[in-house]
């Protein structure tokens, strides 16, 4: 059997955050590699939180660059190769070059245990890697697997080998609703997400211990431990309990997260910054734009100087363009309106989820 790795990658989130000092507070005794990849283009806030994090965590992060060797900043190094050529939504050069490939340079071919902070109330599933020996864990969520181990385990044709493993292991006081679940096969009535829900509705321990014991006939890297410290894990967090997590831990909010109020048409709006990530990122809101704009225009400065030779950070206007004032008007009213509309809804919170519905998995969690 070969030792596995348990690595948990640092994006400057809060959800990544929050995860590294629940990992840390509730399984002590897994010894986890912390890294981050730093792209140079951060918002200081994101370096002052890793710095709070390694002081809680008692450990340095890893500090895990695309570009060693090179005298410029990640991204700028790779911008060069790319002959000046901005990354957008679709044509994200940067996740591959700045993210994906030092992570994956990081661990090598080692069976490798990659803790994902996506929550309980999200609905995605993050970077999964297409490298066999890197294995997707969800600490936060109800259902830990990946989407691949799921639907591996719960195929048709995957029954009566999970039913004998159900067999071999189970005393438990659901055993009989279980394996009654277990044997109904997937329909266009009965979908994966239903079979998943309930199972995990009747028995998470159970069910956890069910595939981790599937797991051991693959090649998944979970395969070469005799036992895991996270099946037992019931556990469902939400965005509130990340934010307690981090004020409790003494770690704290990234200061950006913080609601900054703006005059719109005698009224008071809100504005903030909703993630992580660089702080010319393409996947940020008009909104965050202007707040950019607003409260670090040195660094929105910087973000023009990228725009030339015809590339901008938009696709339908340039950064000029968007500060003109009447278009940051038009773009506090939008938010205005959107927001007014969200306090309405049952949660407040519902305009930071939509806000981190696109993007990066490895840039914002
Ligand atoms: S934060 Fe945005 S710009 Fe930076 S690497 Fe991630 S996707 Fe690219």
């Amino acid at each position: 059997m070969k030792n596995i790795r348990h690595v948990l990658g640092i994006s400057g989130g809060k959800d990544s955050a929050a995860l590294a000092i629940y990992m840390k507070d509730k399984y002590p005794s897994l010894n986890i590699e912390y890294y981050t990849c730093d792209t140079g283009k951060e918002l200081d806030e994101t370096y002052e939180l890793i710095r709070n994090l390694e002081i809680y965590l008692g450990k340095s992060i890893i500090k895990l660059q695309a570009a060693e060797g090179s005298n410029e900043a990640p991204f700028d190094h790779h911008l060069k190769m790319y002959g000046g050529y901005l990354p957008s939504s679709t044509s994200r050069w940067c996740t591959k070059k700045l993210k994906l490939e030092p992570f994956e340079k990081f661990v090598g071919s080692d069976p490798v245990i990659s803790y994902v902070g996506i929550r309980g109330d999200e609905d995605r599933e993050g970077y999964i890697s297409r490298k066999p020996n890197i294995q997707s864990i969800f600490p936060f969520r109800r259902n830990i697997w990946s989407e691949d181990v799921i639907r591996k385990i719960l195929a048709n044709d995957n029954i009566s080998k999970t039913v004998r493993i159900f067999k071999k292991i189970t005393l438990s006081p659901n055993a009989d609703r279980l394996l009654e679940i277990i044997k109904i096969p997937l329909t266009q009535n009965f979908t994966q997400l239903q079979k998943l829900n309930l199972l995990l509705e009747t028995g998470v321990k159970e069910f956890n211990q069910i595939v981790f014991e599937y797991l051991k006939s693959t090649t998944y890297p979970l395969s070469n431990e005799v036992s895991f410290e996270l099946i037992p894990n019931e556990d469902n967090l939400n965005r509130d309990d990340i934010f307690k997590i981090l004020e409790e831990s003494g770690v704290g909010v990234p200061s950006y997260y913080k609601k900054v109020d703006f005059e719109i048409n005698d009224e008071v709006g809100q504005y903030s910054r909703s993630r992580s990530g660089c702080f010319f990122c393409f996947f940020q809101q008009k909104i965050e734009w202007v707040w950019l704009y607003e409260q670090h225009p040195d660094l929105f400065q910087k973000a023009m100087e990228y725009e030339k030779d015809g590339y901008s950070w938009n696709q339908e206007e340039t950064l000029k363009d968007l500060i003109n004032p009447d278009r940051i008007k038009k773009i506090k009213e939008d938010c205005f309106k959107r927001n007014l509309k969200v306090a309405k809804s049952k949660s407040p919170f519902l305009i930071d989820i939509l806000n981190e519905d696109e993007g990066c998995a490895s840039c914002f969690i």
